[in-house]
């Protein structure tokens, strides 16, 4: 595609992979879209900044869970291929899933059937289920970490890194500090020490609740009062779920660890069994030496990968255009501008990068941002304090092909309903940037008339 598209050119490469665009981002990592150039497959890339990952007490733990985590292949599970690291920063190379959030199917259709919410709950407790028995837990069960494959098929994602983002007290006991409590156990909220196998549970109590609900069990404004509501599990289930789904969604959402239902008692259970299908998969013989040359001391520094960069704006290829629009949909190539509250956005311009990227900046700065540049990157970071924090916002500008880009506007943090309200707002004052093929996305049949007129 374009004068610049051969491989390689205008690109981050690491090790043997070249980086492309940001899938998303968390508060401790950013997970990157990445081709092996060996091997020309697509995978998803985890960086982690390497400071702050080794300089707290969890060496130990986190490179025991990353070890098992790439021993482990399971169906619903994001597999784990390799671990690099570089002078600052940690690379996890992961399986890269295309079919988006499971979450994302509830905001735009709603709520789901009963079979169907079963069908991914069974597939939870399989994933939650192995890795316990191998001994690694998550502790950061929540939608952004459930995620589909282009089969629609579950796939959880983090297991074995909530330590990396986790404070930890020096019992060795883990405590959230930060996220949503919304799918946290009260145990874990009241800071004591937990049993990491009840605490996910909970999480896949609120998990089912949410997929056959639409809404929340426990929810509030005030943070006080959610953690209320949540400690003395203070929540009705709407009159559609059926009474067995009721009776085992009450005993997983049970305040005390010691008397909840536990993940076996779940899988013997009628309501769960309808359907059931247990998992297959393999282990494997795995190579553990570059998990254990970046987490032990004497990590050989021949090990080390570098960055390098380009300083002109990534070129997309089809690939990683098509990787973007959820399951091989082109329709939503270039997102349209619809009522659903998504934590990213894009569209496509005519206009030469540079252009607009300042206008980007001229439309921020009046809306109460704070804007740094870095080369085809812009980073807003709200002056107002927000409902989660204040609001940021990373942009991107790609090349897809010389004279048509793609911007990316992505929220790096804060509150999605208030990032899709200044959505609404930098966009109108975005209308000469944006461009819209007129009709939409034309059929290849059209575009081929209008090259032979
Ligand atoms: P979070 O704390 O929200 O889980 P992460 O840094 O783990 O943050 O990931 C951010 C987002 O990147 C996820 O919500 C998901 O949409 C996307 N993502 C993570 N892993 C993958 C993957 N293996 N393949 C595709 N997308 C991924
Ligand atoms: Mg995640």
């Amino acid at each position: 595609m374009g004068t610049h598209g051969g491989a390689g050119s205008g690109r981050t490469r690491v090790g043997r992979y070249e980086l492309g665009r940001t899938l998303g981002e968390g508060t401790f990592a950013k997970v990157k879209f990445a081709r092996n150039v060996e091997t020309g497959e697509n995978v998803a890339i985890k960086i982690l900044d390497k400071e702050k990952v080794l300089k707290h007490k969890m060496i130990a733990q986190i490179k025991r869970e990353i070890s098992t985590m790439k021993l482990i292949r399971h169906p619903n599970v994001i597999r784990m291929y390799e671990v690099m690291a570089s002078k600052t920063k940690i690379y996890i190379v992961m399986e890269l899933v295309t079919g988006g959030e499971l979450f994302d199917k509830i905001a735009s259709r709603g709520r789901l059937k009963e079979d169907d919410a079963r069908k991914y709950f069974q597939q939870l407790i399989n994933a939650v289920d192995y890795c316990h028995s191998r001994g690694v837990y998550h502790r950061d069960l929540k939608p952004e970490n459930l995620l589909l494959d282009a089969n629609g098929t579950l796939k959880v994602s983090d297991f074995g890194l909530s330590a990396l983002s986790k404070q930890v007290r020096e019992d060795g006991l883990l405590h959230t500090t930060c996220g949503t409590p919304n799918y946290v156990a009260p145990e874990v909220i009241n800071n004591k020490g937990y049993d990491g196998a009840k605490a996910d549970l909970w999480s896949c109590g609120v998990i089912l609740f949410v997929l056959m609900a639409g809404y929340l069990p426990f929810e509030d404004s005030n943070l006080m009062s959610l953690y209320k509501k949540i400690y003395k599990a203070d929540f009705t289930c709407p009159s559609w779920f059926s009474t067995s789904a009721k009776k085992l969604i009450k005993k997983i959402l049970d305040p005390n660890p010691s008397t909840r239902i536990t993940i076996a008692e779940v899988i013997s259970n009628e309501w769960f069994k309808k359907g059931y299908q247990p998992p297959r998969f393999e282990t494997a013989d795995v190579n553990l030496d570059d998990v254990n040359s970046i987490f032990n001391e004497t990590g050989d520094p021949a090990q080390l990968v570098v960055e390098r960069r380009e300083e002109r704006p990534a070129v997309m290829n089809a690939f990683e255009l098509i990787s973007t629009s959820q399951g091989l949909n082109l329709g939503t190539l270039f997102e349209k501008q619809t009522d659903s509250v998504k934590r990213e956005t894009r569209f496509a311009s005519r206009l030469p990068a540079k252009e607009i990227l300042s206008k980007i900046e001229a439309a921020a700065g009046p809306m109460g941002f704070n804007v740094q540049k870095r080369n085809y990157k812009l980073k807003l970071q709200g002056e107002n304090p927000g409902r989660k924090g204040q609001l940021a916002i990373a942009t991107e500008v790609f090349e897809v092909t010389p004279s048509l880009y793609m911007v990316e506007i992505r929220k790096s943090n804060g509150d999605t309903l208030e990032f899709h309200n200044f959505y609404h707002s930098i966009s109108n004052g975005l209308k000469d940037v944006m461009w819209k093929p007129e009709g939409g996305i034309p059929e290849a049949d059209e575009i081929r008339h209008r090259r032979s007129p």
